[in-house]
């Protein structure tokens, strides 16, 4: 669906990893690789190495991204990271309802809403990842809860401001276990997501709309995935820690048929 309206966005989650001279000689790496790229190109890092980072890639096609951020602007909040402390610093991306924060730090819609809205508000860009349980997937609701919870991140976001927001697709069963979704089950949801975003905002909208797939997407299956009429690139974990094989995953983002 008017797939050449849409640049295609290859992130990687490098989750818990990485002290700061490792993720700089990672970044060394990625930078000949990624220079080849014509699809866009992000990192998504520690708190830690966000300076590394920002320094590492001055002057490249590389782009520097948080996991996450908290939505207060500043305060008594023990552990976390305001959205304004990551665009003073000129991070450019945040990652929000990564399936991981809702699993294990007790995130809810509501709490990825409010910090989608200070994301935004605060000048980032937003990665927004979404997906249902395996559990649910057998039930027969993955288009519930996943409709459910693209609703109620974007509850007060604007027009302007979703050009700001892309949805990253991540079913919780696929994410670091090795299982991908088939190219047609990522499609058919991403399909979904984007008529959400339709019936939320406009057509028009939902045409320009970027939407990720993530879930054990590596180099082997990259191709497939990101070709899919619906699917915009990835939000990538495991793989995007070797250079080499995020090396393929970007130059299959490159090359993506429209
Ligand atoms: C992720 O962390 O968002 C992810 C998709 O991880 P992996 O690629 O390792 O499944």
């Amino acid at each position: 669906m008017n797939k050449d309206l849409r640049k295609v966005v290859i992130a990687g989650n490098w989750k818990m990893n990485k002290t700061r001279p490792e993720a700089k000689a990672l970044i060394e790496e990625l930078k000949p690789v990624a220079a080849k790229a014509t699809c866009d190109v992000v990192i998504c890092v520690p708190f830690t190495n966000l300076e590394t980072a920002l320094d590492a890639t001055k002057g490249t096609n590389i782009k520097v991204g948080a996991q996450n951020c908290h939505f207060e602007k500043s305060g008594a909040f023990t552990g976390e990271v305001s959205a304004d402390m990551l665009a003073e610093m000129g991070v450019e991306y945040v990652v929000l309802g990564h399936s991981e924060r809702r699993q294990y730090f007790g995130e809810t819609d509501v709490t990825v809403n409010k910090r989608v809205k200070a994301a935004l508000a605060a000048g980032l860009k937003v990665i927004l990842c979404v997906g249902e349980l395996l559990e649910q997937r057998e039930q027969g609701v993955t288009e519930e809860i996943v409709g459910m919870q693209t609703k109620i991140a974007l509850q007060g976001v604007t027009d302007e401001e979703l050009k700001n927001v892309i949805i990253a697709y991540e079913p919780v069963w696929a994410i670091g276990t090795g299982k991908t979704a088939t190219a047609e089950q990522a499609n058919e949801v991403c399909k979904y997501i984007r008529s959400v975003i339709a019936d939320l905002y406009s057509m028009a909208d939902a045409c320009e709309f970027v939407i990720q797939y993530g879930g054990s997407m590596n180099a082997k299956n990259a191709e497939e995935l990101i070709n899919q009429p619906d699917v915009d690139g990835g939000l990538i974990g495991g793989a995007s820690l070797k250079a080499a094989d995020f090396g393929v995953i970007l130059e299959a983002g490159s090359n993506c048929i429209a």
